[in-house]
């Protein structure tokens, strides 16, 4: 049977979410919890008295010692937004509530802004998303591989895929042959040092990594325990299973949810994708993690967005 999960363990029910979170007074109170949980600290000087000044917006909160203003969304990608903060946090308690994403267009549709708008909150929520993985790394057992997105033709691993972009794969899996955390990183090529820089940027040193034979991973011997095997999909032994489950997953996902994408913006549906494979586990709504990642993440324009 089924393991029965508790819907409510880490959701909240939209009457429950629009209690809390219903008026721009909920969501501003929200966000100064979150920004100075033990009370306000200017990120000027580090003084605790402040004014407070109101405006037709937000509050602006004025250091007493140096006279340095700012909100509660300074620094954030909710900084200088024209969205009022109810519309945002709907926005990520709708990104937040599904657990395969959610379509720009639909976005759209539940939260009443252009289609543009939608695609820039995402994906201004999608590289929070990613700057807050790239504070953790991956360790003990992990199964590594390269995948290639887009282009017609199969592309030749490591040279004369033109068409697709190369994205490297780790996968950590710990006891019980079970997957725990992912990581995924559009990069330039498949050479050694570039599948190595990967490496050392996403798991920790002398970690197991289980890869094929491909040649570059010979280069990953230094700072890793290596176990390479010649890979063969025939093979019943489950030798490098679950980065290879993970990888259709996102295709899936990708081809499901968002209907094909601009491979610009590769990196930033990767890492919506990890993050919330990273948190499915997680005992506690899952729209708190996302409001403390996007507001304690900087701010970004959308000019800023192209990887
Ligand atoms: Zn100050």
């Amino acid at each position: 049977m089924k393991k029965y999960i508790n819907p409510k363990v880490n959701t909240y029910s939209l009457p429950e979410f629009q209690k809390k979170y219903g008026t721009e007074t909920d969501c501003e109170k929200a966000l100064f919890h979150l920004k100075w949980h033990n009370g306000f600290v200017c990120s000027k000087c580090f003084h605790n008295d402040y004014y407070t000044i109101s405006t037709r917006r937000l509050h602006l909160y004025q250091c007493k010692h140096c006279g340095h203003q700012e909100t509660v969304t300074t620094g954030t990608i909710m900084q200088n937004s024209k969205l009022s903060l109810t519309i945002w946090f709907l926005a990520l308690y709708f990104i937040a509530q599904n657990k395969n994403g959610i379509a720009e267009l639909s976005l759209a549709k539940y939260i009443g802004v252009t289609l543009k708008t939608a695609w820039a909150l995402l994906h201004k929520v999608r590289k929070a998303m990613g700057s807050r993985d790239s504070m953790y790394k991956l360790g003990g057992n992990i199964e590594m591989d390269e995948a290639f997105f887009g282009g017609k033709k199969e592309g030749k691993r490591g040279r004369g895929s033109e068409n697709k972009v190369t994205v490297a794969v780790a996968l950590q899996v710990d006891e019980g042959v079970y997957p725990k955390y992912l990581k995924m990183q559009v990069i330039p090529d498949c050479k050694g040092e570039t599948l190595n820089e990967f490496a050392l940027s996403n798991i920790r040193k002398a970690s197991t990594i289980h890869s094929d034979k491909f040649k570059s991973y010979y280069s990953l011997k230094n700072d890793f325990k290596c176990n390479m095997q010649k890979y063969n999909p025939e093979d019943k032994s489950g030798f490098l299973k679950w980065v290879h489950v993970m990888i259709s997953n996102i295709k899936n996902n990708i081809d499901g949810t968002y209907h094909g994408l601009d491979n610009n913006y590769l990196q930033n549906y990767l890492d919506e994708f990890c993050y919330r494979f990273n948190r499915r586990n997680v005992n506690s709504p899952v729209f708190d993690k996302l409001l403390k990642c996007c507001t304690t993440e900087s701010y970004l324009r959308v000019s800023e967005l192209c990887i």
